[in-house]
């Protein structure tokens, strides 16, 4: 199913923001600055990222954006660490299953993940290293 980006982003903002803990009760954003939120900042990275990865290992999803969108992030440092990452406040490496089941369930692709495996289990912040 096509999906221009602008669709694809919408639909992960109402599926990742509402349960995002960063989410104020009026159902804004509690960050600072909503800008530095590197889901939607470099969404169009995060996509095309998730798009172009076929696989029923979330492991090869998370390898997608650390090389392609965690290398043009300003929040990672030289050596390849993020400290938003190490606290568990980037949104996008947090909520990563729920933002590929939502642009796979958005574009009608759906792949069979095995009951135990990472992707079954529930939402939790995901370590590549
Ligand atoms: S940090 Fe990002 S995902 Fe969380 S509420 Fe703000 S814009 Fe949404
Ligand atoms: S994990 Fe760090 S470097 Fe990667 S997108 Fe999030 S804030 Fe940016």
């Amino acid at each position: 199913m096509e999906r221009s980006l602008e669709e694809l982003e919408q639909i992960v903002r109402g599926q990742i923001c509402r349960v995002c803990s960063d989410r104020k009760l009026d159902g804004s954003c509690g960050l600072e600055d909503p800008g530095t939120c590197a889901l939607f900042s470099l969404f169009p990275q995060v996509a095309r990222a998730i798009q172009a990865t076929h696989s029923d290992d979330i492991c090869d999803y998370v390898r997608a954006i650390r090389e392609q969108v965690c290398t043009i992030c300003q929040q990672q440092a030289a050596d390849g660490s993020c400290e938003t990452r190490d606290s568990v406040a980037c949104a996008l490496d947090a909520y990563l299953l729920l933002i590929v089941d939502a642009i796979e369930e958005a574009t009608g692709r759906k792949f069979d993940r095995p009951v135990g495996s990472v992707a079954a289990q529930p939402v939790f912040p995901l370590r590549s290293n």
